[in-house]
């Protein structure tokens, strides 16, 4: 990982990080967008740009921001981590008093920050959230199993996590310090988000198509990446193990019992497999129902 952020200066106002993984054509709108909305705010900002791996000249464009916006800093990684990973360090090498996590696609609008801001340092928040209430522009098949994807992750899980919620976030030092607190490998932030508390205003809009360049989620990357947020998230995958683990001990107990019987009766069958099977059954259950308890 290499970077350009002087860490010895005094702290900024805000800090914005901005993941990116090949946003060329997207990080001179982006940055043009976000000068718009909070130049006239008048308070002291820094943009860490985090480049992940890209294999295009974002990191070139980054560069030349950088060389002539002092406010304009890096982060940049050896390879495609993804976009967990980026956030991370981001906010790791952020220094503002509150700092600002959003996409660089201008899919979560620099516009609304103002008020997130508001709500941080005059309402006496700790944190500004947002979500989207339309996913218009979204292939339905995404959007699809996005809701399923949170409905389910509503009924089993331990962190809230509002349908439609973006990893926009504006949040004030001591929540980013609770955050970068939790070493955890596989990151899920937007239930590290919640599972920290803290307290939290929402903000909502509209759906906003990219502003420029292409998804860099496909389908699969999402699919696993909801895995791992249900995964780490809640503990029923685990309670699931140790219930089918009882299921099958108790079930293979019933086998031999009947086996057991059916021998004393003289019943004529092939003898030996149905032991073998019982046995198999009451090991793999065991070993189920202690992997649970162990998880
Ligand atoms: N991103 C990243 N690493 C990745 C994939 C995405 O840093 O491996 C960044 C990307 O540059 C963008 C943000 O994460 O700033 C959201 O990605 P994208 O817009 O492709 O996702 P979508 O909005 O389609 O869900
Ligand atoms: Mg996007």
């Amino acid at each position: 990982m290499s970077t350009n952020s002087p860490a010895e200066k005094s702290a900024p106002d805000a800090s914005f990080v901005v993941p990116c993984f090949n946003e060329q054509e997207a990080i001179p709108v982006f940055y043009a967008e976000l000068l718009r909305v909070v130049e006239p705010m008048k308070i002291s900002f820094e943009i860490v740009f985090v480049d992940d791996g890209s294999g295009d000249g974002t990191l070139a464009k980054m560069r030349e921001l950088a060389a002539k916006d002092s406010r304009v800093h890096y982060v940049s990684f050896s390879r495609n981590f993804g976009k967990e990973a980026a956030l991370l360090a981001g906010m790791e090498t952020a220094r503002g008093n509150v700092v600002a996590t959003m996409d660089e696609d201008l899919q979560d609008p620099p516009s609304v920050f103002p008020d997130c801001w508001r709500a941080v340092s005059e309402e006496g928040f700790d944190c500004a959230a947002t979500r989207r209430v339309t996913r218009k522009g979204e292939p339905p098949i995404r959007s699809f199993f996005s809701r399923k994807f949170y409905s389910v992750m509503a009924k089993i899980s331990d962190a809230h996590i509002v349908d439609g919620a973006r990893d926009y976030r504006v949040m004030r030092r001591e929540m980013v310090d609770a955050i970068l607190k939790l070493r955890e490998r596989n990151r899920f932030s937007k239930g590290i988000f919640s599972w920290v508390g803290f307290k939290t205003k929402w903000f909502e809009f509209e759906n906003v198509e990219r502003a420029a360049g292409e998804t860099k989620w496909s389908f699969g990357k999402l699919l696993l990446y909801s895995f791992s947020g249900i995964v780490a998230f809640s503990t029923v995958p685990l309670q699931i193990s140790s219930f089918a683990g009882i299921i099958f001990a108790a079930g293979s107990l019933i086998g031999i019992v009947v086996t057991i019987l059916l021998k004393l009766l003289g019943h004529s069958m092939v003898w030996g497999w149905p032991t073998l099977v019982c046995l198999i059954l009451f090991v793999s259950g065991v070993q189920l129902l202690c992997i649970g308890v162990l998880g």
